[in-house]
């Protein structure tokens, strides 16, 4: 075996690897920088694998004679997109590593419409003067809101709007931030920096990642004043809590698990009658806050953004690529006057958002107001019927079958309909499941764990779930027109699977 510092030694130089017949063409292609740089990091790696000895003289000579590939590959890895598309056979609709809500071709159209040259985002072309950004999407929220409030809506609502307080949607305006987070960090702060904040401890969640109530109530300047206990809080014990340093009610929307059992909550009802009696006002955090009416989809329980409002909810905050189907935005939609301070606070401009985001909002929400829900991506995966799917899982499984061989050949798998669910996600109530119809598929030779990470690996990656020692495709999240490249990776990767 050679020392280590022969081995080192038989190492190219980058400028004689830049020399080579071989790179020539690849420099001319991309440029000598890109093509350098990739040199560099192909003979780090291999100055690593002999530093700990993972690489002895006959593998080094080898890893030589590929060093041209390896460079090649090196460079499209580096000019290649990180950010690519994949198939989301998961069933999980809003599924926020994958990237939430697909936007609608309204949402994309409008997008490159306006994105690619200049717009009047912030222009008044009748003065020719500053205008504001959120005028875009406040007018159509008006009038979705509008029309709701009209009885337009079909179905009875989820809470009973109270009475005493008759809500008016020429008093109500909308305004846009980055993402939820920043809507409850920007209402707190404008409603109740210094002051403090009545919560249920029930309410305290977590939503994924970082976002939790008490953290972001410590970094918005307001001061949580929890009540009541985890399972059980009564209108009381908020109503005990009120002092003179009480500037909030806020009720959070237990977006991603329940409570049951020995539960108690005060109604929407009883918080909008406590919070006028004190003359505070009131906000609610409802996370994923559908316009669109879940109880067409089967989904009772789940409130709108209508629903709280119409309730007397002052203020409600809720995502653009949850149940709205849109870009990643918060929306905080309430009464003027306090969203009015919202705008006017300088945190809105740290969390404002940009022209692609209103272009995208704007386009998703006139689907809404046309009623066209099937254009918006997320609504119409909702509204797709277990029928369908099946009928389109049926053709998945004999299409991979055909392709197979099925019969003249040693079967390398099985795949089969499988009864399943599949979830709303990104948010909504944890019991928001639909029926559907799943592609259970079972190899002999592979687990259903390294069959799930031979569809990742593909092109597209193909992400699916694995549960019980299956691998399980949803066509729900699935676009149709994707049913093909479906069928196509996985007859490429069960082709590759020895036979039994
Ligand atoms: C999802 C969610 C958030 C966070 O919203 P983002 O848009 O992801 O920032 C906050 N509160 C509730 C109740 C949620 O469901």
């Amino acid at each position: 075996m050679k020392a280590q510092s022969d081995l080192y030694r038989s190492l190219p130089a980058v400028d004689d690897l830049l020399r080579t017949a071989d790179i020539k063409p690849l420099i001319s292609q991309e440029g000598q920088a890109v093509v350098a740089d990739a040199c560099r990091a192909v003979l780090g790696r291999l100055r690593e694998e002999i530093s700990t000895s993972r690489l002895e003289s006959e593998k080094l000579a080898l890893a030589l004679s590929g060093i041209q590939s390896a460079i090649e590959t090196e460079v499209r890895r580096t000019l290649g997109y990180s950010l690519r598309p994949v198939i989301n056979a998961t069933g999980v609709i809003l599924h926020t590593n994958l990237g939430r809500a697909p936007l609608a071709d309204t949402a994309l159209d409008h997008l490159r419409e306006t994105a690619g040259v200049y717009s009047n985002l912030e222009f008044d072309l009748e003065t020719g003067e500053r205008g504001k950004r959120d005028v875009h999407v406040d007018r159509l929220l008006r009038k979705l809101l509008t029309e709701e409030l009209a009885g337009a809506s079909p179905a009875g609502r989820a809470r009973a709007p109270v009475p005493t307080q008759p809500l008016r949607t020429e008093t109500i305006s909308t305004i846009v931030v980055n993402n939820n987070a920043a809507a409850v960090l920007l209402a707190l702060n404008t409603l109740a920096d210094g002051g403090e904040v009545i919560v249920s401890r029930g309410e305290l969640v977590e939503i994924g990642g970082s976002f939790r109530i008490p953290d972001v109530m410590a970094k918005s300047g307001a001061i949580l004043r929890d009540v009541g206990t985890t399972n059980r809080t009564r209108i009381a014990d908020y109503e005990r809590a009120i002092n003179e340093r009480t500037k909030l009610l806020l009720r959070v929307h237990r977006s991603n698990f329940e409570i049951t059992g020995f539960a108690e909550q005060p109604s929407i009802a009883e918080l909008v009658t406590l919070a006028q009696k004190h003359k505070l006002p009131l906000a609610e955090d409802l996370g994923s806050g559908a316009l669109f009416d879940l109880r067409t989809v089967g989904i009772n329980d789940e409130p709108g953004v209508t629903d709280s409002l119409c309730s007397g909810v002052h203020v409600v905050t809720y995502s653009g690529d949850k149940l709205l189907g849109g870009p990643q935005a918060g929306l905080i939609s309430g009464r003027e006057d306090l969203v009015r301070k919202m705008r006017a606070n300088s945190l809105f401009r740290a969390l404002r958002v940009d022209k692609l985001t209103y272009a995208a909002l704007e386009a998703t929400l006139l689907a809404c107001v046309k009623k066209d829900h099937d254009s918006v991506p997320a609504l119409r995966m909702m509204r797709l019927s277990k029928a369908e799917i099946t009928r389109r899982a049926e053709a998945l499984i004999s299409k991979l079958q055909e392709q197979a061989g099925e019969g003249s050949r040693p079967t390398r798998f099985t795949a089969e309909l499988l009864d399943g669910e599949s979830l709303i996600g990104g948010g909504s109530a944890p019991s928001a499941v639909l029926a559907t119809m799943l592609i259970a598929v079972t190899c002999y030779s592979l687990t259903a764990s390294e069959l799930a990470a031979r569809l990742r690996a593909s092109v597209p990656p193909v992400i699916a779930r694995v549960e019980e020692g299956r691998v399980l495709l949803d066509l729900r999240t699935v676009f149709p027109a994707q049913d093909e490249v479906v069928a196509r990776v996985l007859s490429q990767v069960l082709a590759q699977i020895r036979a039994v």
